[in-house]
């Protein structure tokens, strides 16, 4: 709960870096920079040898990780919980798309009276991939706008809902968006094959946030040989109350994509997030699911069907991801770094995560030189420490 942090580079979200020390008191940030010692007497030191400090990472789009998927039973959300911090997750919004209608609201009641009870990773709420979506992606719902079974929803999660995921081309979306926006639910944009118009009047009634962005957003139909249509893409990137996130694996958007989402929107309005699944993080082979049949998971690509080789969703953890990012852009490294702390926490309006300053949450990660989690703390508590050797 209490502990000092000496001797790190301190980085403040798309701010800075900076040499100094960060003291935590009961879970959260009371002190960062010169901290005086006679404030922190009897507080455990740890010695950060000069290494980056950050706020821990935020993944507002993950399915599992690991063996764990978080739409099958209540043990996988403490199974991806143990490995989480080891990836520098601080937080994640465990991300459903095949259990949001009637038959499973008894589910999600039981999983959103799970999420409370995590302790090594913040889990404030869903994001529910679904199931008013246009284009049915890997498995996902696509149902008309339906505000009744919405409510029936949110209710069935306790209200544990940040984000949802919809599409500007679903019959009947308008209404879904502006109550999520009532509810002060992030309203995000994918599974899409909107035309330019369909996506500004989402974004009208309020869709502020474009989810996998690329990744099941196909190209529009010439209907004009030789001109260049243009669709719900270019609706978001000329749009500037919209921001974007990626799957930064290299598989699921090219990083052109990502360097052109960055000149239209600037580092405050790109994210990087991982939508992993069974399979993240671990070694390369072959794992089972229960989805009748098992992926292949290899370095630096997607978790593929073994037989098929077709892509069978993302094997990214938030720590790769950052590294990729840093290969890809060419921008001071403090804006890297929001990308999956402080822009995150801002899509989700969780204003005490993503920051390292006084009042903030003391979700922290210490990082080796090759950019493996060395020390991480969520409220202030150690929740995963390297060991030695
Ligand atoms: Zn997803």
């Amino acid at each position: 709960m209490n502990v000092l942090i000496h001797n790190a580079r301190i980085v403040k979200p798309g701010a800075g870096i900076s040499n100094g020390s960060v003291l935590v008191r009961d879970g959260h940030i009371v002190a960062v920079g010169e901290v005086d010692t006679a404030t922190s007497d009897e507080v455990p030191v740890v010695d950060g040898g000069g290494r980056l400090l950050t706020p821990g990472l935020i993944d507002l789009h993950t399915h599992g990780v690991d063996t764990a998927l978080y739409e099958r039973s209540e043990e996988d959300y403490f199974a991806a919980a143990r490995v989480l911090p080891k990836f520098g997750n601080t937080c994640v919004l465990p991300t459903l798309y095949r259990v949001m209608n009637r038959p499973s609201l008894k589910l999600l009641e039981r999983f959103a009276d799970t999420l409370p009870k995590v302790k090594e990773v913040s889990m404030p709420g869903f994001h529910l991939e679904g199931p008013f979506l246009a284009l049915p992606g890997a498995g996902a719902d696509t149902i008309p706008g339906d505000v009744v079974l919405l409510e029936e929803l949110i209710a069935a999660c306790r209200g544990r809902v940040l984000a949802m995921s919809i599409s500007p081309d679903t019959k009947n979306i308008i209404p879904v968006i502006e109550r999520l926006v009532a509810h002060k639910i992030t309203p995000l944009m994918t599974h899409t094959a909107a035309t330019a118009e369909q996506t500004q009047a989402a974004i009208d009634a309020g869709a502020s946030h474009a989810t996998h962005f690329y990744d099941v957003f196909p190209a529009p139909e010439v209907t004009e040989p030789g001109v260049r249509p243009v669709g719900t893409v270019e609706a978001i990137l000329a749009d500037p109350r919209v921001t974007v996130d990626f799957v930064c694996d290299g598989v699921h958007a090219s990083p052109f994509a990502i360097r052109a989402a960055l000149a239209a929107k600037g580092w405050q309005g790109v994210v990087l997030i991982t939508d992993s699944n069974i399979g993240a993080g671990l070694l390369p082979g072959v794992y089972d699911t229960p989805w009748g049949f098992k992926v292949r998971v290899r370095d630096g690509d997607g978790a593929r069907h073994d037989e098929k080789n077709t892509l069978a969703g993302s094997a990214l953890t938030m720590d790769r991801g950052i590294v990729n990012l840093f290969n890809w852009l060419k921008i001071p490294p403090e804006q890297v770094w929001a990308m999956g702390t402080l822009n995150p926490a801002r899509v989700l309006g969780l204003e005490r995560k993503g920051r390292i300053a006084p009042g903030a949450d003391a979700d922290l990660v210490l990082w080796n030189e090759d950019l493996t989690a060395a020390h991480t703390w969520v409220n202030g508590i150690s929740v995963y420490e390297k060991s030695a050797g």
